[in-house]
């Protein structure tokens, strides 16, 4: 049978270009970039600056020493808060994020408050937005951090950053963004966005799992999240990475060389997958901003069916042969519906009935039509079987959706 992967917001394959770029410093290149007194160090150490210089030019960082290699994108987000936070405290107490944030940067925000910390959590519109005036009316002279993520991983919704940025830099506010989402679907430049720091990760653009980076524009002062040796200029311990490394330099070279096409092609299947599921579909619910807003990223559907459950679509899309994710929170095993679709207003009800398909650079037009053809019969078959659906037919329960 074959497989339709349609689940590239969870993570993405590794390209085999990055897979090559990896190649030398999984054989050749072993060396510690930290030993510079024989060649196979300095080799190491030379192919490190070298692809810093890379990142750096493909994010649009002034200095390649404003980048920073990490194990992942939590780490990234991670560091960046908590090491903010302490550098800072001094100065203040107080933290600004979004309920849709990633559970990266909740996390990390939930467990500053534990230490006295404060952090407003701003509420968010229908399709997931907040706006500058909400984030400036939000500050106070306690105000430390802002962190706002580019572009929601499960509902698509890309934030109007760089106003905020302005925002924040008016106030004299550090802001951070994890831009994990939006790198390779929609153009990032750190300069323009006018962010102080920027969270990305590999394996969401054909790199490899296990490797991320934080950008830290020059002068924000920062506290270690990892101690121990000298690496990335002291404020990250840890022998580098190197061919993990590569593979994040290659696949983003790769996502911004070819970022007009890539994204001309995704939205074009995400429409078609939008808007022929919704057609063929009652009683569901797009979650997001609509596919001809600008604000929703090009690869993101996910639509709520009233009536059946999350995890009963995901095991017969998968007898299908198909990837995708549920708006439950998968990865902590819990059913509590997800924290973006509550945050958004969307009923429990219908939230638990989630589906997010995330297509990618390499979905063709016969996947979404194979998807398209399975969708509705699953779906029907469900709500064959699903009591709330009964008592709906009866009368007894109310739709908070149309029929299409
Ligand atoms: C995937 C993701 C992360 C986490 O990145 P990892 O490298 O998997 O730790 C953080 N933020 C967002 C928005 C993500 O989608």
């Amino acid at each position: 049978m074959k497989t339709v992967y349609l689940d590239n917001n969870a993570t993405t394959s590794i390209a085999p270009e990055v897979v090559d770029a990896m190649m030398p410093y999984l054989t050749d290149i072993w060396g510690n970039a930290s030993s510079m007194f024989y060649s196979t160090g300095q080799k190491a150490e030379a192919a490190l600056a070298r692809l810093r210089e890379n990142v750096a030019q493909s994010i649009g960082a002034a200095h390649s020493n404003e980048i920073y290699f990490t194990a992942s994108g939590c780490e990234a987000d991670n560091w960046a808060i908590k090491g903010i936070a302490y550098a800072h405290k001094r100065r203040g107490n107080h933290i600004i994020t979004t309920k849709i944030e990633h559970h990266a940067v909740l996390g990390a925000c939930e467990f500053l408050e534990k230490q006295g910390f404060e952090v407003t959590y701003l509420d968010v519109d229908k399709d997931g937005l907040v706006t500058p005036e909400q984030v400036e009316a939000a500050i106070t002279d306690k105000t430390i951090l802002i962190t706002i993520m580019t572009a929601n991983n499960e509902i698509g919704t890309i934030m109007p950053i760089k106003e905020i940025a302005e925002v924040a830099k008016k106030h004299k506010v550090i802001f951070h963004t994890d831009a994990v989402q939006a790198i390779g679907h929609m153009p990032i430049n750190v300069q323009d966005l006018g962010v102080d720091m920027l969270s990305i990760s590999a394996h969401k653009f054909h790199g490899p799992k296990g490797v991320g980076m934080l950008y830290i524009r020059n002068g924000i002062r920062i506290e270690n999240l990892i101690h121990g040796g000298g690496q990335e200029r002291g404020k990250r311990a840890a022998t580098e990475n190197l061919a993990g490394i590569a593979g994040l330099a290659k696949g983003l070279e790769t996502a911004v060389a070819n970022l007009d096409k890539n994204v001309a092609h995704m939205k074009k299947m995400r429409d078609k997958l939008i808007n022929g599921l919704m057609e063929r579909i009652d009683y569901v619910k797009l979650n997001g901003p609509s596919p001809d807003d600008e604000r929703r990223l090009c690869n993101n559907c996910n639509i709520s069916y009233e009536f059946v459950e999350g995890e009963s679509i995901l095991m017969r899309l998968n007898m299908k042969g198909i990837c995708a994710s549920s708006g439950s929170a998968c990865a902590s095993g819990s059913l509590d519906p997800s924290h973006v679709l509550m945050a958004i207003g969307v009923p429990h009800e219908i939230a638990h009935g989630s589906i997010r398909f995330s297509v990618g650079e390499d979905t063709t037009d016969e996947e979404i039509d194979y998807v398209l053809e399975a969708m509705p019969k699953i779906i029907e078959g469900l709500r064959a079987m699903s009591p709330m659906y009964e008592e709906f037919e009866e009368g007894k329960l109310q739709s908070f959706t149309k029929k299409a």
